[in-house]
């Protein structure tokens, strides 16, 4: 029998690499139920994964909603060769580049100029405690200490280190954590599932922002910022609802006094239907963190934008109301570039726009499934479609994500939220074959 390099690289991978987000033990459990496959890729390409013996996955979930135009973008990668060439790196205390001006510079032309400075980070999750930090920080240097609190949304997702915890409420990734972290203020979630009978999604919005209300009347003057993601909480089961709530939320933030932050480190960057998604609410944000697809899927980078309000209340003399965060690869001139490569083809492709069509495309493909008797709220928010199962089988999600590899695609369902974040260069035909794996991985899971 031809030996397999799949099963040498994932026995050394289990041996040596601590994986994220996983229980390490159920890689080794083969055969059972709770076994989780450990996929070594060789390559990428397009939309597809490529594993050492040649089978190949195609990449429903865009490597953890990173991915936007595919792997190995010939455009991305030549731009990445030439900033290869020029510079790799700089610190950004005390020296400057072109691509993190030019990338600052065209992010800030992207809300209209109303935020006006970007500073810089590699993860999600620092994105979000800069931003917390911004606001504190802002609140003190104006004289105001007390508002040093901050609000987030039910089932919010944040990030995971431990400043990032505090405004992030999904109880696997923070309970065992609680004793470290400041807890914040929870706030019902305006998710559309939660609809009463004849309650439409605005209705829901609506009875949130109501709950955001009275919390801001009664705790308002301790709140320094209320973080939300835009449309859709991801990591809560891609909890989709109305831009009322945002609207809503702007008027409330501006009347108490609170700083809006919008975290688009999953719903930035086109994946929504619009480039932010808060766009869709026709209001702007204080502070927006973003991510993820950012960098095309390439390289580690995030961003906090800032109001020039929030800029300018740290000039100062004194170096103690400067905000002195930082981070060693802050600003990359790497990870800057394939940022602005990514952005050009934004340009070049009009690709919001022409994403509107792959959406069409996906909700036709998804369509039959809401005939199936285990399947409720199909829904769609752009790029992002998802839906639940009915199901008390603890293992569904694993069941589910195995039979999908064996249909040729990663799907990776969470809890029994099932759903797609394809990358953008996604064609007509992998559509269908993502909805044909997704029927078919189904089937075999309930
Ligand atoms: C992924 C994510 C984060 C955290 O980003 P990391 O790079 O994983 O730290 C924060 N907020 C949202 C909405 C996310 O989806």
């Amino acid at each position: 029998m031809k030996k397999s390099l799949n099963q040498d690289w994932l026995a050394r991978s289990q041996a040596a690499v601590w994986h994220p987000c996983t229980q390490m033990q159920h890689h080794a459990q083969t055969g059972s139920a709770s076994h989780l496959p450990l996929v070594p890729i060789a390559r990428g390409s397009g939309a597809w994964l490529y594993d050492f013996d040649g089978k190949r996955y195609l990449d429903g979930i865009s490597s953890w909603w990173t991915n936007l135009f595919g792997h190995a973008n010939p455009r991305i990668n030549a731009a990445l060769k030439d900033q290869l060439e020029t510079l790799e790196h700089v610190m950004l205390a005390g020296f400057t580049h072109q691509p993190v001006i030019e990338l600052s510079e065209r992010l800030s032309a992207l809300t209209g100029g109303t935020l006006g400075h970007a500073f810089y980070a590699s993860d999600g999750a620092s994105a979000t405690e800069i931003a917390l930090k911004m606001s504190f920080h802002y609140w003190r240097n104006v004289g105001r200490p007390e508002k040093a609190d901050f609000l987030c949304l039910a089932g919010s997702y944040h990030g995971e280190t431990v400043g990032a915890l505090a405004v992030t409420d999904v109880a696997i990734f923070k309970d065992a954590y609680a004793p470290l972290v400041r807890a914040a203020h929870v706030v019902p979630s305006p998710d559309f599932r939660l609809a009463e009978s004849g309650e439409t999604p605005a209705d829901v919005a609506r009875r949130a922002a109501a709950a955001l209300e009275n919390h801001l009347e009664q705790h308002g003057a301790n709140i320094a910022a209320l973080i939300v993601e835009p449309l859709v909480q991801g990591a809560a089961g891609m909890a989709m609802y109305d831009p009322e709530y945002l609207r809503l939320a702007r008027q409330l933030c501006d009347q108490y006094e609170v700083h809006l932050i919008c975290d688009e480190i999953a719903v930035g960057c086109g994946r929504t239907g619009t480039f932010f998604a808060h766009e869709q609410a026709g209001i702007r944000p204080d502070l927006m963190c973003l991510s993820k697809g950012i960098s095309g899927g390439y390289l580690p980078l995030s961003i906090v934008l800032s109001s020039d309000i929030i800029y300018a209340a740290f000039l100062d003399d004194s170096v103690s109301r400067a905000f002195l965060h930082s981070h060693s690869y802050t600003g990359n001139p790497l990870a800057c570039r394939a940022a602005l490569a990514t952005l050009d083809i934004f340009e070049q492709d009009q690709t919001v726009t022409v994403n509107r069509q792959k959406a069409a495309k996906i909700s036709a493909a998804l369509a039959p499934l809401a005939a199936h008797p285990r399947v409720k709220h199909l829904r769609q928010r752009g790029m992002i479609a998802a839906f639940d199962v009915e199901t008390n089988d603890p293992y569904f999600s694993r069941k589910f994500y195995r039979a999908a590899l064996e249909h040729e695609a990663l799907i990776r369902p969470i809890g029994n939220t099932v759903y797609l974040m394809p990358p953008y260069i996604v064609s007509d035909e992998e559509i269908e074959q993502l909805a044909s794996a997704i029927s078919g991985a189904l089937r075999a899971a309930t």
